[in-house]
């Protein structure tokens, strides 16, 4: 009887394995290796560097990196540097993204807005913590490939709008927090008018030399405090001032 259950036991091993294909089992260990680089650079990058609030951890452990980054790269994804996403645009060290979603000191009720959608990684790891991220992106492609990824991987909570970060999001605006993540040349006053009074925004400020700034609105005005030296690509304008790039502005 024994020898029977251990044979069937034996037996439903083997059609499992079986079911996989060849590629299905490759799939699970690039996945398994995938995940190991991430929890690498989560200890090496990350908590070695001082970054401590846990909701950012979990949420830099849990979003896969290598999912928004061009497919040729997947194995630098995890790499302490910024990778290039197409038309000239980066994806931040991770570090950086840690560092600046660390800042803002998000909560699950926070209302976030990002300018700089890029290939939508930053937006996911705020999308993991926060209630929901409205994205503004300049370049239609790249809104247009975030908003699908970010779709498909379930980040029902962020919104990406193709248009001028420099107009912000009016129709959702005052928010909690903003994070700059293309450099303008100086604080966007515009933008700080979209704050709520109490809120932080994250912006790296300048042009060949740039520096990370964090602005508090209180009721009495603006402080602002600068965190490190930085270099991010810049923030542009839209080409005829006043145009808004495309009416399409569905989250
Ligand atoms: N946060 C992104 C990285 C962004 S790189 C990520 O996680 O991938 C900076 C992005 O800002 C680029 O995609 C660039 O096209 C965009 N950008 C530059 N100027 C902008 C503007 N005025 N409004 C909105 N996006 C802008």
């Amino acid at each position: 009887m024994k020898r029977k259950i251990r044979m069937n036991f034996l037996l439903s091993i083997m059609c499992l394995l079986l079911s996989f294909t060849a590629g299905e089992f490759i799939a699970i260990a690039e996945n398994g290796a995938l995940d190991e680089m991430r929890e690498k650079m989560l200890e090496e990058q990350i908590v070695a560097r001082g970054i401590t609030d846990k909701t950012v951890l979990d949420a830099m452990s849990s979003v896969k990196r290598h999912l928004f980054v061009p497919e040729n790269l997947i194995n630098s994804a995890y790499s302490d540097c910024p990778l290039p996403i197409g038309y000239g645009q980066t994806i931040s060290q991770p570090y950086i993204v840690a560092y600046m979603t660390e800042q803002i000191q998000p909560k699950d009720q926070t209302r976030v807005l990002e300018i700089g959608t890029g290939c939508g990684y930053q937006a996911a790891v705020l999308g993991k913590i926060v209630k929901d991220v409205y994205s503004v992106e300049i370049l239609k492609p790249l809104a247009d490939s975030a908003r699908e990824r970010l779709k498909k991987l379930g980040y029902d909570n962020v919104h990406v709008k193709y248009g001028d970060g420099y107009k912000g999001w009016e129709e959702y605006a005052p928010f909690d927090a903003i994070v700059i993540t293309a450099a303008p040349p100086e604080v966007p006053e515009e933008l700080i008018d979209q704050l709520k009074i109490g809120g932080k925004m994250i912006v790296p400020v300048g042009s060949f030399h740039q520096e990370l700034c964090l602005i508090e609105k209180t009721p009495e005005g603006v402080n602002k405090k600068t965190l490190l030296p930085v270099r991010f690509v810049p923030m542009v304008h839209s080409k005829q001032d006043g145009e808004e790039p495309n009416p399409d502005t569905t989250p």
